[in-house]
């Protein structure tokens, strides 16, 4: 099967190929069959509808099946934040250090047992348009006091599991746990269930 990837986020696209490519599903990324400038705004207030948004976005723009996904990072000592907003927590225009740096700061004072948090992912899978799948999945964690690995993307280096952080895990330790990879999972077994009703 082949689904339209809805993001320009090229770790998430090295993530969702990594995880559905040996499940034999093609994933294109939006790219490669979209205009460059195509934006789908994301105005929802939470990641299930952010998700729907891309996912619709660009199936209505294509006419192909397309997945998506939103996701980000709650703490709890900030009540939910970044949330929806983590791609952009220090600002338009500012980047993943630049993030990490001010949840660091954000974090200064917060003792090492209220550093709790969570990834969630939100996918949704459109394959016409009253043919829609969702999923989500989410890990839970704590916020590191400094950097930690090289690996990943985003927030990874500063979310550990346990004694290593994302950035520290290799892909598949981290699909195996992941808000993105449990996401994917459920989305893999609707498929499942999907199919056989066919
Ligand atoms: P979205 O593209 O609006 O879904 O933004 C998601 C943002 O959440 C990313 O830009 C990252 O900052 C953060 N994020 C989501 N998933 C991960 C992950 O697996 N690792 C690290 N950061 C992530």
């Amino acid at each position: 099967m082949k689904l339209i990837l809805a993001t320009k986020n090229k770790h998430k696209a090295e993530e969702f190929c990594r995880i559905l490519s040996p499940l034999g599903w093609q994933v294109i990324p939006q790219d490669e069959v979209c205009p460059p400038d195509l934006e789908i705004e994301e105005t929802g207030s939470t990641f299930a509808e952010n998700a729907f948004l891309k996912a619709m976005g660009i199936y209505r723009a294509t006419g192909l099946p397309t997945v998506a996904d939103d996701s980000g990072l709650c703490v709890d000592a900030l009540g939910g934040a970044p949330g929806v907003y983590s791609a952009r927590y220090a600002g338009e225009g500012h980047n993943s250090d630049d993030n990490n740096k001010k949840l660091l700061r954000e974090m200064e004072h917060v003792p090492d047992e209220k550093r709790t948090a969570r990834f969630v992912c939100a996918i949704c899978a459109v394959f016409g348009e009253g043919d829609i799948l969702r999923c989500e999945g989410a890990c839970e964690g704590t916020i590191a006091r400094c950097l930690h690995g090289q690996n990943g993307f985003g927030y990874d280096p500063l979310f550990m599991v346990g004694e290593r952080s994302f950035a520290e895990l290799d892909g598949a330790e981290k699909d195996a746990i992941s808000h993105r990879g449990r996401a994917l999972a459920a989305l893999y077994e609707k498929m499942k269930s999907r199919k056989e009703e066919e």
